[in-house]
């Protein structure tokens, strides 16, 4: 059976002493009394409810899975995952960076995303149920009408009722503009809404009364494509005006998906028979409001792989110190036992170490970025929220596809450190590679995110908002440039800068006389990319230990911090040479090969 321990002693580590959270959060009115002590207690209770109440079910929830009544259309859930549930509301758990206008507490969304972080550690599958409330929640929040948001709100703030995305149909993933779901405006304002969405996360369940489905449909008179498209709120049951539940509405699920991983979680075919659904935001601009829960999904996916990452990591560290086989190249080190554990053999140590440095890489990735949301949400100055909003944007992508393409590599090293018995059910490590392949997958492929940020975010605005993070990189440089125990770390990081800027004008060079040159290098720019963006933070975090080593500090923890950027430097950097090289082999190689694929 596998073992997880919040690894609250590393969020505070990035929170307070490299990001500095707090200092940050004096400046913003509604964070400003929030202090170190505050957090660390709530983190500390977000770790004991991941631990002890939704991580027993994690394997007891893959086994069983979601099963549909087709008689009543009602999906009942795995034994305990609706309990825990409860327990959550009561908690309070789900109010807590939500306005306090709505019955919210109003604390910054850092601490949000690290108690997320551990709730997906502990169990993905369930996590994902007040996850996406938590996205209708963000969407009715910034484009809702008062009535929209006085209906719904404190409902999915309390963690009442819960929230679903409904974007996909069987002919449209990818390219929403194929959309067909319909919507006809009625008389007296709503909308009757007719049509079939797949693949729906949290799509039916028995946690809650009531279900809030966001659903993209089309107005009789849309234009084609991606411009037509509009955004309606379609609840389970209706809502009667003084807040109780009406009856049914037209929305009810057709069948649940079989699939691969996260079975805990009711991924459902919903079909819509003149649902009645009100319209968000204004009429064929759908999938701009949408976008608030989409960006808000993306980065919530890339901590869902951040979570297995760290949780693999664990329980593979514990087995290489406890798994005796074969002798030390280097002679015998276990002299009372009759073989060495495996943690002696360097490459268990490479295969613990790579899960080890995407993990506290993404963590301190992750948690800039939700310290950005909260400047972009809370910072009474105007250029600061700007500047903050411009590089989430950058970054989001980042976070989705690098962070679980990580989690691939991590998870399945992981469990590789297990040899057979990794790949057996009994320790749970193949449920973290099966559970974390989704998250390369859905809210947009990472092929797809590697053409938002190459085409849209980068070569979109001349690499403008890349700019504005290579000046973080570069004030680092010019701090530490000149300090001899930095080079190590500063180097890699300096050159890489440079080398990108050029790298870009190139694909730019050449996807403006070929456009598909972009999409052949776009992959592995994104993977570039993203390792500046660790590159940038690994260095951050070897300075704040190289600090307090300095000071005298003992504590064991800035010795392997230090070492494992030392490893991350050494060993997984480096693979931007061989990516520029591939991306630089272009499109010609991939669009000349019609016989090769025959
Ligand atoms: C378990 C699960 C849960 C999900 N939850 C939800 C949910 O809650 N709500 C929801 O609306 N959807 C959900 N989805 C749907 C998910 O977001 C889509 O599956 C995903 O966006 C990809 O769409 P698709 O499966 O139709 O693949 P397609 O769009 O058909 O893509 C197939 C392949 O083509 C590639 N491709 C497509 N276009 C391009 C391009 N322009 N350039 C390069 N490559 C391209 C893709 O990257 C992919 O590799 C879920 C899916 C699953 C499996």
């Amino acid at each position: 059976m596998p073992a997880y321990t919040p690894p609250l002693r590393d969020m505070q580590f990035v929170m307070h002493e490299v990001l500095k959270v707090t200092d940050e959060y004096k400046a913003m009115p509604r964070h400003a009394e929030v202090d170190v002590d505050t957090i660390n207690a709530i983190l500390e209770e977000g770790g004991k409810f991941a631990a002890e109440v939704t991580f027993p079910l994690n394997i007891t929830g893959d086994e069983e899975g979601c099963t549909l009544d087709k008689a009543t259309h009602e999906v009942r859930t795995p034994k305990g995952f609706k309990e825990a549930y409860a327990k959550y509301i009561e908690g309070g758990w789900p109010a807590l960076s939500c306005d306090p206008e709505y019955g919210g507490q109003g604390l910054p969304i850092v601490v949000n995303q690290a108690f997320y972080e551990m709730l997906n550690s502990a169990n993905q599958a369930w996590t994902m149920y007040p996850g996406l409330s938590h996205g209708a929640y963000e969407a009715i929040h910034a484009h809702g009408t008062d009535e929209q948001k006085k209906v719904y709100l404190p409902k999915l703030v309390s963690g009442e009722w819960t929230g679903t995305m409904c974007l996909t149909e069987p002919h449209c993933g990818t390219d929403l503009g194929l959309l067909r779901t319909k919507a006809e405006p009625q008389p007296d304002g709503t909308y009757r809404i007719t049509g079939n969405k797949i693949f729906i996360s949290a799509g039916e369940h028995d946690f809650v009364p009531n279900i809030v489905h966001l659903v993209l449909a089309r107005l009789p008179d849309a234009p084609k494509g991606s411009k037509g498209i509009s955004l309606f709120i379609v609840p389970k049951f209706h809502v009667k005006a003084d807040g109780s539940l009406g009856e049914r509405n037209g929305i009810y699920c057709g069948g649940l998906e079989h699939k691969m991983g996260i079975h805990g979680n009711a991924t459902a075919q919903l079909v819509l028979e003149g649902a009645v659904g009100t319209l968000v935001g204004e009429p064929n601009k759908g999938l701009q409001a949408m976008f608030v829960m989409m960006n808000a999904a993306r980065i919530g996916v890339g901590m869902q792989s951040l979570g297995l990452t760290e949780v693999a990591f664990q329980n593979a560290l514990a087995y290489a110190k406890d798994r005796i086989q074969m002798r030390s190249l280097s002679g015998t080190k276990a002299k009372d036992k009759p073989a060495d554990p495996i943690i002696v053999h360097p490459d268990v140590r490479k295969m613990l170490l790579t899960a080890k440095a995407y993990a506290e890489g993404g963590r301190a990735l992750t948690m800039f970025c939700s310290l950005l949301i909260d400047r972009e949400l809370h910072h009474p100055d105007a250029k600061v929220r700007k500047d903050a909003a411009e590089l989430v944007a950058l970054l989001t992508p980042i976070v989705k596809a690098f962070i679980t393409d990580n989690g691939h590599i991590a998870t399945n090293a992981c469990m590789q450190v297990f040899g057979g018995h990794g790949f057996i059910k009994e320790w749970g490590m193949e449920q973290f590679v099966r559970d974390n392949r989704i998250n390369m997958i859905y809210e947009g492929t990472n092929t797809v995110q590697s053409l938002d940020l190459l085409g849209r975010k980068v070569l979109g605005n001349q690499g403008a908002t890349l700019k504005k993070f290579g000046k973080l990189v570069a004030q680092l440089v010019e701090e530490e440039g000149v300090n001899e125990k930095m080079a190590e770390f500063i180097n890699p990081i300096a050159l890489l800068g440079d080398q990108m800027t050029k790298f870009t004008t190139e694909i730019g060079f050449k996807g403006f006389q070929n456009p598909d040159e972009v999409g052949a290098a776009a992959v592995d720019y994104l993977r570039v990319a993203g390792h500046l963006v660790f590159g940038y933070f690994w260095a951050r975090m070897a300075q704040v230990a190289l600090r307090e080593i300095a000071a005298g500090n003992t504590d064991p923890f800035y010795k392997a911090k230090l070492q494992t950027a030392r490893f991350y430097f050494a060993k997984l950097f480096p693979e931007t040479a061989t990516l520029m090289r591939t991306a630089r082999a272009g499109a010609k190689v991939l669009l000349d090969t019609d016989e090769a694929l025959a």
